[in-house]
């Protein structure tokens, strides 16, 4: 009886030595989870700070704000503010805290052409005021381009989206109204926002290929990126952006490209959301002067 009582004892120890370990991993695994949940905050105010500082100057590979966009058609979106809301996360800063999130915040988008050749792409329009000028000089130069169409306009001015397609330039979405905020809806919210765009593209011309989105400002989640790749379009992003949505001036347009431009760049220029002069005027001078260095393609 004895040696039995002893060995039920020596049994209960056991599991109990054993069910503190388990918990003690437990919390192990639950802080980790703590702290890759605290990097992933971290990151992604560290990707709004550089949205925020984008709207500052130009930058290359930076996803620009353009709130300017926002007030022809679309709901005003404000821009997280890096500093409004510090979050808890203070140990991200740790030097021991592990590598937990990709350092690409694009996702994976394209940023290059994949060859020597540069690409120009147009966001925001169609514009019945910009675009027609930029067409007209795309045309003149024999330069194929990319449009980033946003569907309110789409839907407003579905002749300029002819022409675009008519005069061989390959079409991107930018969704419906220009959201900056569509990453944080809901995948049903996010996949109507950009079904509905392509519909109206494909009501102003059948059977258009969209092979592209991109995601105004930048702001790309893994949500958005999942959902255009469901919907047959690759995640476009870009190279070099010379903030000409911000109206630096012609001669700061030009020289910001002419500067960061490289064999196999992606730039980001607007031919809607504003007041496009600028860009229009700095165009007439950038596209000679690329097309002596670089052969310019519309992506494909
Ligand atoms: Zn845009």
């Amino acid at each position: 009886m004895a040696q039995r009582g002893t060995g039920r004892l020596a049994l209960t120890v056991g599991l109990l030595v054993l069910a503190v370990l388990i918990g003690g991993r437990m919390v192990g695994t639950w802080h980790n989870r703590q702290q890759l949940s605290n990097l992933a905050n971290a990151h992604r105010r560290a990707t709004a700070a550089h949205v925020a500082r984008a709207s500052t100057g130009p930058a290359t590979q930076a996803p620009p704000a353009t709130p300017s966009e926002t007030t022809d058609g679309a709901a005003p979106v404000a821009i997280p503010s890096p500093t409004s809301n510090p979050g808890p996360s203070r140990a991200a800063t740790k030097p021991r805290a592990p590598r937990a999130h990709p350092a690409d915040p694009t996702f994976g988008a394209r940023r290059t052409t994949g060859s020597s050749a540069v690409a120009l792409t147009f966001d925001d329009g169609p514009s019945p005021t910009w675009t027609p000028q930029v067409l007209s000089l795309l045309k003149q130069q024999g330069v194929k381009a990319t449009f980033c169409l946003v569907g309110v306009h789409v839907r407003d001015y579905p002749d300029l989206v002819a022409r675009i397609v008519r005069e061989g330039h390959t079409l991107c979405n930018h969704s419906w109204q220009h959201d900056l905020k569509l990453g944080q809806k809901t995948p049903d919210q996010i996949r109507a926002d950009l079904a509905r765009t392509n519909a109206a593209i494909r009501k102003a011309v059948p059977n258009a290929a969209i092979p592209y989105y991109r995601q105004p400002g930048g702001v790309w989640t893994a949500p958005i990126v999942s959902i255009a790749k469901q919907l047959g379009m690759m995640p476009l992003g870009w190279a070099v952006d010379p903030a000409d949505w911000s109206k630096p001036g012609k001669q700061a347009i030009i020289k910001r490209v002419k500067d960061h431009t490289h064999a196999g760049s992606i730039v980001l220029l607007h031919d809607g959301g504003g007041d496009r002069s600028q860009t229009l005027a700095a165009c007439r001078t950038l596209i000679p002067w690329l097309k002596q260095r670089y052969r310019l393609v519309p992506l494909r």
